[in-house]
């Protein structure tokens, strides 16, 4: 028969538990014990859970504290230095977070830093990075996977183990602090034995099967990685009796996949982002292994179109029989909200919209009913529900609006570009801007101080009136342009009070967006975060940022910024609907900050910047489609804000620097003037930039804002000396490397006091 089966589980749990009891132990409220205690009972809540809904391939081993990779480095003995003398449970956070203690009368003090973070694949959750010597020795330390098989074993409950692949593993590490360049995989025969060691432990634990992660079968690989997978699983399989099922996911293998199929008994697709993928693979498979089908989506809040995943399995079925298909989610369900269950406000308030969200739990059970309606059995009403509510969906008025669909379709070739090239634009706003040589500026907002939080707070309970409310915005506003214009800034901006967040706050004034009260998903570590859902073709409610802009400018003659979040990070820092293609519902969004651009500029703003951080990591995950993904996330940028005269300033902010590979495509935004992050950089960002000829404006940030230090006027010097060494006078700003607001008024003064000092000392030399 078609089994049910499941990649991973939300950790995090129903109700953020695990991020709250590893909290309270970081805070010394629970003893590592009670930590563990209360976690297993989290675990065992989970794999019951899984039961019911009917699977029959639960996942154990992937749950962690922190990071499933955190967690392979240290039961691997792969364990920097400087961590070393920790407990092992100090030394997991430690590795994950950094971990800084007074000494006591019985031990030193310690003072480590966190291991580096990066983005796992294209999701917005972040791994804790694995250092290796380059005569790193591996050692198996009490395997999570063994531990957590052997508890869900205790409850009755068959798991099936989830490792970290040996090869994602290594080829996602790096060279040790101090450590020579080496390629991390020359490590794998090192490895390889621990990996045999720990199969060897579940085996005698009574598993059967065990998935092994290799998410990096969807990289584009050179071959020496396909070498090292070949390498890995011929050795596995010929030294375990154990099943393996390797799973890809969050794109598609193509040809890598030819590197292992021969040394697995199962293989894991993920057919939601690469369909096409089970034509490929299906004839790739010898006679016995096993097709595990990703049909539900693993990173998304939506209900599944069941008939259509049906017909996916049944492909699978017909090709290779009941016996060798395996339905699952894309991808762990790490990367979805919990449960719907917990929904009561867009339940009551929206029902429609309800019954098109699936969270985790929910999707175990379409991966149940998939299953039995592939095996035979009768899930009619299911079926039929799940077919009313995909009908929903697709007609509407909530998701389709005809006027919004209509103005997409015929968006003018005119409207994706400013009507003059940036040489006439300039001159336009130098002659009507007047600003002297190395404007200084900001890029949005100022310190989100403990009152303004308050106040918003109170707002939203009810407690503070609207009237109230917005006096209260408008008197900071008011103290931020004196702030600002006692700094002598030269271009100034409203400060961003009224915004908890640069997504959430215009998800709220747009159509098409709601909000979850729950649909919390990890980050990093302890932190989650609740993206906003887009649900419905999207459009401006009213305009969204006038009112605020044209007061702040009010206050003062010096031109103020106007301030928007531009297209892409519109949809990237939300969950997005799946029903219309990606570039169409960015036009949309485009044409609503359009739309706004054309207002505020209507009001009388003379500049209006439009936030871009999230354009680089949308980049997909192959180089193949990176040009068809550019061309649509930059024209959205461009289309939302060439409605514009010439003399109308447009800037937009990145928050990296990493322009290496998509030069093009930034200088393709044609902002009037772009502000990036600097100053944690060395020069090589700068080069870019002299090498490739920018034309247009740019203000690399003079100091890093994520720290509470003051950088001293001495040192923003020597960093704007090094930027015009790159960059033509004419064409250089100077200003921080991103927004404010988690900083605190006394560095923020005295900061932009050194900023706008040095500023000024270049312009008397020039
Ligand atoms: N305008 C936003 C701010 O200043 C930009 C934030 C960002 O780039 N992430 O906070
Ligand atoms: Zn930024």
């Amino acid at each position: 028969m078609v089994k049910a089966t499941n990649l991973g589980f939300p950790y995090v749990g129903s109700q953020r538990q695990t991020k709250k009891l590893v909290e309270s132990f970081w805070s010394g409220k629970i003893s590592g014990d009670e930590l563990k205690a209360s976690i297993l009972e989290i675990q065992q809540s989970h794999w019951k859970l899984q039961k019911e809904q009917g699977l029959e391939h639960i996942p154990s081993g992937e749950f962690t504290l922190y990071d499933r990779v955190l967690d392979t480095a240290q039961q691997f003995g792969a364990i920097p230095q400087r961590y070393q003398h920790l407990s092992p449970l100090d030394q997991f956070f430690a590795m994950g977070r950094g971990l800084q203690r007074a000494a006591t009368e019985t031990t030193e003090k310690v003072d480590v830093p966190a291991m580096e973070m990066k983005k796992w694949f294209d999701t917005n959750y972040h791994f804790i990075v694995p250092e290796f010597e380059r005569d790193q020795e591996f050692t198996l330390q009490a395997p999570r996977a063994v531990e957590q098989f052997k508890a869900a074993k205790a409850l009755g409950i068959h798991t099936r183990p989830v490792l970290v692949g040996p090869v994602t593993f290594l080829h996602l590490g790096k060279p040790g602090k101090g450590v020579d360049a080496f390629d991390t995989l020359s490590l794998l025969p090192k490895l390889l034995p621990k990996y045999i060691e720990l199969l060897k432990q579940l085996e005698e634990a009574g598993a059967d099967w065990v998935q092994i992660d290799e998410p990096i079968l969807i990289l584009d690989l050179k071959d020496d990685v396909k070498a090292a997978l070949e390498s890995a699983y011929k050795a596995i399989k010929g030294q375990t009796s154990l099943k393996t099922l390797v799973a890809a996911y969050f794109g598609r293998v193509e040809n890598n996949v030819l590197a292992i199929k021969d040394h697995v008994d199962a293989l894991h697709l993920d057919l939601v982002r690469a369909p096409e993928e089970l034509d490929t693979v299906l004839p790739l498979l010898n006679k016995d292994q096993v097709l595990s089908v990703g049909v539900v989506d693993g990173r998304n809040i939506w209900i599944n179109n069941l008939e259509t995943s049906i017909a996916l399995v049944q492909k699978a079925v017909a090709a290779l029989g009941q016996d060798r298909v395996f339905v699952a989610p894309s991808c762990s369900l790490s990367h979805s909200p919990f449960s719907t269950s917990f929904e009561s406000k867009i339940k009551d308030k929206n029902p429609e919209l309800f019954s098109w969200l699936s969270f985790s739990v929910e999707k175990c059970a379409e991966i149940n009913v998939i299953t039995k309606a592939v095996n035979g059995e009768d899930v009619k009403a299911q079926l039929a529900a799940n077919a009313a509510a995909v009908a929903t969906r697709r007609t509407s008025p909530q998701t389709v609006n005809p006027q919004v669909r209509d103005r997409v379709a015929k968006i003018p070739t005119e409207a994706w570009k400013r009507p003059s090239p940036f040489a006439t634009r300039r001159e336009a706003q130098v002659k009507k801007l007047k600003l002297p040589l190395f404007p200084t500026t900001t890029i949005g907002s100022f310190p989100q101080t403990k009152e303004i939080r308050v106040a918003r707070q109170q707002f939203t309970k009810g407690t503070l009136s609207q009237a109230d409310y917005d006096a209260y915005i408008k008197a900071q506003m008011k103290e931020m342009v004196e702030a600002q214009e006692k700094l002598d800034i030269d271009v100034l901006v409203h400060g961003e009070p009224e915004r908890n967040d640069m997504v959430e706050h215009f998800g709220h004034l747009l159509h098409g967006y709601d909000f979850t009260q729950n649909g919390w998903v990890v980050s990093y570590g302890s932190r989650c975060v609740k993206p906003p859902v887009i649900f419905g073709d999207v459009s401006r409610r009213q305009p969204m940022t006038i009112d605020e802009i044209v007061y702040a400018q009010s206050l003062t003659k010096r031109p103020m910024k106007g301030m928007l979040t531009g297209p892409v990070t519109m949809m990237k820092w939300s969950f997005v609907r799946d029903d219309i293609p990606a570039n169409d519902l960015c036009a949309q969004v485009g044409l609503a900050l359009r739309d706004e651009v054309v207002d505020l500029e209507a009001a009388g703003i003379p500049c209006i910047q439009v936030d871009e951080p999230a354009i680089r990591e949308g980049l997909p995950i192959r180089r193949a489609d990176w040009n068809a993904y550019l061309e649509w996330s930059v024209g959205c940028f461009r289309l939302s804000t060439s409605g514009v005269r010439d003399d109308t300033q447009i800037h937009t902010h990145m928050c990296y620097s990493d322009f290496n590979d998509i030069f093009d495509a930034i200088a393709a935004m044609d902002a009037d003037v772009i502000t990036i992050e600097n100053s944690k950089s060395d020069e090589k960002l700068l080069k870019i930039f002299e090498s490739k000829e920018y034309t247009n404006e740019i203000g690399p940030g003079l100091y890093d804002i994520h720290s509470p230090r003051v950088p001293s006027v001495e040192e923003m010097k020597q960093r704007f000396a090094d930027m015009l060494k790159y960059i033509p006078a004419h064409l250089l700003w100077a200003n921080p490397d991103c927004g404010l607001k988690s900083r605190q008024w006394p560095e923020t003064n005295a900061a932009l006091a050194n900023m706008v000092e040095v500023a000024k000392h270049f312009r008397a030399q020039h």
